[in-house]
């Protein structure tokens, strides 16, 4: 197993975010924590100098999974200097850099919608079962703590288990694991939630389960863009948003306000997806475009955030939901599943940093 000293070393050939100072010396190392081949590593920035700090993030990164015995790093950067410390190691360190990221967990993301009923979580379940297809280890946690319905979309029930009396294991649907508020409450239970309780519902549910180690873990966030989503919003780690739309102009109004508030915390919009975007007569073959067509696309090309795609109004993608047989899952080859697997692989390449986007992010002035 690596040690602490053997991480240093692999980083002492680096320079600070000033390209001069060595990188040991700069202040930027915020902690190092390792467990068995894992090591996580924060660095100390501001929210507003993140991606200048990026390519030293990814140095960083490159090093350590250098060094021998290290099979993954994480790096992450946190506003938060560990108490006390100059570029301190150590278990207080630790705590500092568990308390930035949830660790095991590469990239957090979001899946959001300015109102309910648009398809939300329908398309975050596909969509974690596609990037599941891409090769990825993936999770999923509902905290559409409002109408939790991913235990119904993966066909899931009972509780999960506790181990240490505090860590949840979650469950597994087609692969997935899968969390959620709905395995903890009945199903008739009250959901009346004041904004505090559905905080900490949610860190709990983020971090006190035993994700083990995932490359993505999708967020179904709750519809809307209220004080609760704000908060949210800023309180998870997240690496991206995905905001789901229906073509027509009223859902794309709340939209747009989804893709400000994720602006205005700081959170890249990974892209736009329109779903029951049109019709295909199942009989006749004939496409309808029963909300219109193609607002979604023109919305996020106004908006200068990427274009995922459209995913059509369809009976089989309404039935296979709601009897917990996702297609992605359950009809791998048919072409829905298809269609979110091309959106999954669009995310998982801006995800990577690789890729060039299918719609580049067009600047507009107004
Ligand atoms: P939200 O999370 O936005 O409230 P849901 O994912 O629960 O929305 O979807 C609402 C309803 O619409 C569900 O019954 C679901 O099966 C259905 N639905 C979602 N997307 C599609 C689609 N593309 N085609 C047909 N039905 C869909």
């Amino acid at each position: 197993m690596a040690t602490e000293l053997d991480i240093r070393n692999a980083l002492a050939s680096l320079k600070g975010p000033d390209g001069t100072t060595p990188f040991l010396r700069s202040g930027v190392l915020g902690g190092v924590a390792i467990q068995g081949e894992k090591v996580y590593v924060s660095l100390i920035a501001e929210p507003q100098n993140a991606k200048a700090i990026e390519p030293l993030r990814q140095a960083v990164e490159d090093q350590v999974k250098g060094v021998p015995g290290v099979s993954g790093a994480l790096v992450t950067l946190t506003a938060e200097r560990p108490q006390g410390s100059a570029p301190a190691p150590g278990p207080k360190a630790a705590a500092a850099t568990a308390r930035a990221m949830v660790p095991g967990i590469k990239h957090i993301i979001a899946v959001a919608s300015g109102k309910g009923g648009v398809g939300k979580s329908t398309t975050a379940a596909n969509l974690a079962l596609a990037l599941k297809d891409t090769g990825l280890t993936v999770g999923i946690l509902d905290a559409d703590i409002y109408g939790p319905s991913l235990p119904k979309l993966f066909g899931l029930s009972g509780k999960p288990q506790v181990r240490d009396g505090k860590i949840m294991i979650p469950l597994e649907g087609y692969g997935v694991k899968v969390m959620s508020i709905g395995f903890l409450i009945e199903e008739e239970a009250p959901m009346i939630w004041r904004g505090p309780m559905v905080m900490s519902a949610l860190q709990q549910m983020m971090r006190e389960v035993d994700w083990g180690t995932l490359d993505v873990l999708v967020v179904d966030m709750p519809p809307g863009t209220g004080d609760a989503q704000l908060t949210m919003a800023q309180s998870v780690p997240l690496a991206g948003a995905i905001i789901v739309s229906t073509p027509q102009d009223l859902a794309l109004i709340d939209a747009r306000r989804g893709v400000a508030m994720f602006k205005r915390v700081e959170v890249p919009i990974l892209g736009v997806i329109e779903n029951m975007s049109y019709f295909l007569c199942p009989e006749c073959g004939t496409r309808s475009d029963i909300f219109g067509h193609g607002g979604a696309r023109h919305e996020a090309e106004r908006l200068g955030v990427p274009f995922l795609g459209e995913i059509p109004l369809h009976m089989e993608i309404r039935e296979k939901s709601d009897a917990g047989l996702p297609v992605v899952a359950t009809d791998p080859d048919g072409p829905h599943a298809k269609l979110y697997r091309g959106i999954a692989e669009q995310i998982k390449a801006r995800l990577e940093g690789g890729a060039a986007p299918r719609t580049m992010p067009r600047i507009v002035i107004e």
